[in-house]
This record gives C-alpha cells, sequence and structure tokens, in this order.
C-alpha cells in the first residue's frame, strides 16, 4: 500500500489562508518558513490563526460570558464555554502579530493537539525564527501561541504605534547582500559542523537535514564501530545489514561519540534529547523511548540494532 504524505504545498496554502490578510508581513513570512523546516524534519506543522479583528475577538471574548458588550453590541454568547480572557485589543492577533499552529497527522487530515516533542521542535524552530512562544510563558501556557511584539505593549499598538520587525528569513535578496545572513537551524548547523571536522564530511553547513546529512550520520557510526568494537564496515554512509548486525546497545551512562550520533539523529527525527553532547543522560532515555514508541519497537530506552534500523534505515 502506498502511503500516501501530506504536501509542504497544502500545509503552506492551509496556514496562509488561515493567517487572514490582516497579518503582519513578516509573521506571515516567518510563520510560513516555520511549516517548511519543520516539514524538512518531518513535522508537518498548520498555522490555524493568524490575524484577528476587534470584532472577532469580541466575539471570542463573549462565548461564556454574560452580557458582554463592545462596540454597543451584544456578544454574549453562553452556548460556548470561555476560549479566552483577551478583550478586544488585548491579544497580539488583533494587531497581526501572532499567530497559532498545531501538528497534522501524516496523511495531513487530523489536527494533533498533544504537546510532545514534535510539538516542541516546531516551538523552536519558530523561536530561532523571531518568535516568542507561549508555552514559554510562566503563568498561562498557551501551546500553539507564537508573536512577533517587537516589544510593544497593547496600549501602544491600540495606540497606533507599528513594530518595526526584521524578518530572519533569508530572500535572495538578503542572501546576495549580507551573506553572514543566519539561516537554517542552528542546532542542525552545529551537528554538521561537528560532522565535518571530525568524519571530514563533505557536506554543507545549511542548519537543513537532508540525505547527504543523514548518510554522513552513518558514516560517522561506521567508523566508530570501526574503532571502537573491531567492526570492518565499507565507510560508505549506506545503512546496510553489516552496519546493523555490528551495532552496540546503548544505554543510559554510556558516553562518546557513537551516544553523540544517537543524540544528534535523535534530534534530526524529532526526538530531542534535550543535549546533544555524546552523554547518555535521563533526556536521552525519555527521547529514545518516544521514538521507539513511535516506530512501534519495544521501548526500553536502550538504543540497539533495531532502534539504530529505524533511525538511520
Ligand atoms: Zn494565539
Amino acid at each position: 500500500m502506498i502511503k500516501l504524505t501530506v504536501k509542504l504545498k497544502t500545509l503552506l496554502d492551509r496556514s496562509e489562508k488561515n493567517m487572514g490578510s490582516g497579518i503582519h508581513p513578516v509573521v506571515k513570512e516567518s510563520a510560513l518558513e516555520m511549516v517548511k523546516q519543520a516539514y524538512q524534519e518531518g513535522i508537518f506543522v498548520q498555522i490555524s490563526a493568524g490575524y484577528r479583528s476587534m470584532e472577532e475577538q469580541a466575539k471570542l471574548y463573549g462565548q461564556g460570558r454574560l452580557g458582554y458588550n463592545y462596540g454597543g453590541k451584544n456578544y454574549s454568547d453562553l452556548s460556548k464555554p470561555k476560549v479566552t480572557n483577551a478583550m478586544p485589543g488585548q491579544s497580539y492577533h488583533n494587531y497581526g502579530l501572532a499567530i497559532d499552529y498545531f501538528i497534522v497527522s501524516d496523511d495531513g487530515k487530523n489536527a494533533i493537539w498533544t504537546v510532545d516533542a514534535k510539538w516542541r521542535r516546531a516551538a523552536d524552530i519558530g523561536k530561532s525564527l523571531g518568535f516568542a512562544w507561549g508555552g514559554d510563558w510562566s503563568s498561562f501556557k498557551d501551546y500553539p501561541h507564537l508573536d512577533m511584539t517587537g516589544g510593544l505593549t497593547y496600549s501602544q499598538l491600540k495606540a497606533g504605534t507599528r513594530p518595526k520587525l526584521i524578518s530572519k528569513v533569508a530572500s535572495d535578496d538578503n542572501v546576495k547582500n549580507t551573506p553572514a545572513k543566519d539561516t537554517g537551524n542552528q542546532t542542525i548547523k552545529s551537528i554538521q559542523r561537528t560532522l565535518k571536522s571530525r568524519y571530514n564530511a563533505k557536506i554543507d553547513v545549511d542548519g537543513y537535514y537532508g540525505p547527504n546529512t543523514k548518510k554522513a550520520l552513518i558514516k560517522g557510526f561506521q567508523t566508530e564501530l570501526n574503532k571502537q568494537y573491531g567492526a570492518k564496515i565499507n565507510l560508505d554512509g549506506i545503512w546496510g545489514p553489516q552496519t546493523k548486525a555490528s551495532s552496540p546497545n546503548v544505554r543510559e551512562g554510556a558516553k562518546g561519540n557513537i551516544t553523540y550520533i544517537l543524540q544528534a539523529t535523535l534530534y534530526l527525527e524529532g526526538r530531542n534529547p534535550h543535549g546533544i553532547d555524546g552523554i547518555f543522560g535521563n533526556g536521552t532515555e525519555i527521547a529514545v523511548k518516544a521514538f521507539q514508541r513511535a516506530k512501534g519497537i519495544s521501548a526500553d530506552g536502550i538504543a540497539g540494532e533495531n532502534t539504530f534500523a529505524k533511525l538511520f534505515g
């Protein structure tokens, strides 16, 4: 059976529509870039909301509230539960500076609202593009929410001040004029740099996870198996039976380059080990277990040949 995966264009089109025409251009560009970068990591993100007019906000605020009026109109709707504490003008959505997102199923048909490793990874990508994340708020956590406020308060915005937002998305012009412009994911760049220096990998440090980076990881893994375990594997960067059979069991307490490769690959496969440092601690074990569960293999938190096969195969 052919497995159909949602197309990037579908996610971008839906996201663009959901953000509305009142969205700030830099917020919009950054949101779409977030969808793209997440997609490259196999995480399917869709933007569910962006700009909301004051009337739309009044309608939301009126849900579950008795006798709520705005602009001379009654917006009270007791048939629905309370959804927000933000009155019109008290949400960055009202100024086109905020978006909400969720994860969609691989086939693109269902919204998944579970705040898991993929969800957090999407937030990290958003943050690398200049968004602040509602999941980092100390009091009420708003996990789908990302905004770019430019440091302005609601009252400043209400008074008409608009932020000067600087896009971190590389346009063709940006690339031409400012070669130092930072694009791509910083953690992925750091992994790519390590693969280059440690294993002489011939890859670009571009912050994107593609087939070349994956090959370089496998080659690094093979190098370590030969060095540490006396295996005699061709360093071809291709996952084959010999490499699989030579895979060690890597578990909590392990240290070194194989653990580093494990952590890096987990991260790139959407399971953040919270530290890519070559030290197999609790964060790595949680990430291994989550990955094993997602792949339907025994979730013992020990990376052995089956886990590596799912990571590299
Ligand atoms: Zn929001």
